[in-house]
């Protein structure tokens, strides 16, 4: 602790806040911990200064990972091992486990949790820097101020969000069960996202103030066949240069293609999905479509490892996945 002490304030060292259920961490308020794998970093390089840590790790309600009414029932709290090895997900969802055996490095996903996942910090190269590297800058949307560093003449922040599990899941029609204000909520988690990306391209101290409890994630019809593709520079630790989840058409439910780290949330490809139900189309086809739906949706920035020339040559991986589309 002596170390992390000289780089930061002592107003936002860590308290060791650890309440055991939900409601009581909901009356502590503040900034909630997950694994802390995403938002340490952010408040060692005083990116963001949140005080009164609220740690999540022996909330109970957060856990468990289970069938419930039609349902995957999956704790905010659950760790991405654990979802990575469950059998009942590996069956029944496996985006959502091929996700979470991807995401970050071994030693991350065995306490980086769901919640924290889908809650991540938006990404820039500008922002997540050292506070004495920003220093040369002015204030950008997330630290405060009006000016996004990438475009500026954009009226928002055009940080990437690059959740590998955001994509997975949504891919799926997931639902999100959080606390917010002392009320219970269950909504889309599309909507959810899209709530925490607005407020996260704003100063991070105005992030916003919700538990999430669990995921509800409806079962899947039994002959659909669904995945994830993930790529990424160092694939052993590196966040995704893209990612992509698709569900197959069945005669219970159309096909679902979600791509991720292309914009500042995930891209759901509506068109792609509706060549991919026709079946006829050939992979060819298919992928350009693809390619020209990215082209037009995707809002790319400066990486730290790649332009967006170079990332709008990723699209094509789209293909992928396509040896779904002929099982035999
Ligand atoms: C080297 C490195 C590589 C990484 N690679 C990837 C990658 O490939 N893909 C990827 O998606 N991510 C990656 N990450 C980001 C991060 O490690 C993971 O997303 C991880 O799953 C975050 O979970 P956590 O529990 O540690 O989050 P935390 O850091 O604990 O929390 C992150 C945010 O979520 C909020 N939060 C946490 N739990 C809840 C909850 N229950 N309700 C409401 N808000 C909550 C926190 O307040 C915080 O703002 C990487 C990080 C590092 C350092």
């Amino acid at each position: 602790m002596t170390a992390v002490r000289k780089g930061i304030q002592e107003s936002v060292l860590p308290r060791n806040i650890m309440p055991r259920s939900a409601e009581e961490a909901l009356q502590l308020g503040a900034t909630y911990i997950g694994g802390g794998t995403d938002i340490m970093p952010l408040l060692k390089h005083r990116v963001r200064n949140d005080g009164n840590l609220v740690f999540l790790k022996d909330v109970s309600d957060l856990k468990g990972i289970r069938e419930e009414d039609g349902f995957l029932s999956l704790g905010a709290g659950e760790t991405l091992s654990d979802i990575e090895n469950n059998a009942l997900i590996r069956e029944k969802w496996p985006a959502v486990a091929e996700a979470a055996s991807v995401t970050a490095s071994p030693q991350i996903r065995n306490i980086g949790t769901v919640g924290g996942n889908v809650m991540q910090d938006r990404r820039c190269i500008y922002f997540n820097q050292g506070v004495l590297w920003r220093s040369n800058f002015g204030l950008c949307f997330k630290t405060g101020g009006t000016l996004c560093m990438q475009i500026p003449n954009s009226k928002v922040c055009r940080a990437i969000y690059y959740s590998d599990m955001a994509t997975a899941l949504l891919v799926y029609d997931a639902e999100a069960e959080y606390l917010e204000e002392g009320v219970l909520h269950r909504v889309p988690l599309q909507e959810l996202i899209g709530r925490h990306i607005r407020a996260n391209g704003l100063a991070c101290s105005k992030h916003l103030p919700v538990l999430i409890r669990r995921f509800f994630v409806p079962e899947a019809p039994g002959d659909e066949r669904s995945a994830f593709y993930k790529y990424s520079m160092r694939s052993t630790i590196d966040f995704p240069l893209i990612n992509f989840a698709v569900r197959c058409g069945t005669d219970a439910r159309p096909a679902k293609l979600i791509a991720g780290a292309v914009s500042v949330e995930p891209v759901e490809l509506n068109e792609t999905a509706e060549k991919w139900n026709e079946g006829a189309v050939t992979d060819d086809a298919l992928q350009a479509v693809c390619e020209a739906e990215l082209k037009k949706k995707a809002l790319l920035i400066k990486e730290a490892l790649i332009g967006p020339n170079n990332k709008r040559e990723m699209f094509r991986l789209v293909r992928m996945l396509f040896p779904l589309r002929h099982p035999d």
